[in-house]
């Protein structure tokens, strides 16, 4: 199954829900895509250095391109399981 490329610079606005590295490169799953997101630099590599933050004012994904440098952040969206509280 081939997945979908976006551009760093195209992908601006996109909720991460989940993310995985691989080989292949990075792959998002984004909110209102049902297919995962390959996301490439915009210096045509495909390679991230990955961190989750999280703050006070939500969780977001910092990337970094192996490659050239290029940052990128993300909001990250917590798809928390709904557990009672005792
Ligand atoms: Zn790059």
């Amino acid at each position: 199954m081939a997945a979908r490329e976006i551009r760093m610079d195209a992908a601006q606005g996109v909720i991460v829900q989940g993310w995985r590295s691989s080989e292949d490169g990075l792959f998002l799953r984004v909110r209102g895509q049902d297919a995962e997101l390959r996301l490439v630099c915009i210096c045509g590599r495909g390679h991230w250095i990955v961190h989750e933050n999280d703050s006070e004012k939500g969780a977001a994904l910092l990337l970094i391109c192996h490659h050239c440098g290029a940052r990128g952040t993300f909001p990250m969206e917590r798809v928390r399981a709904s557990v009672p509280r005792p």
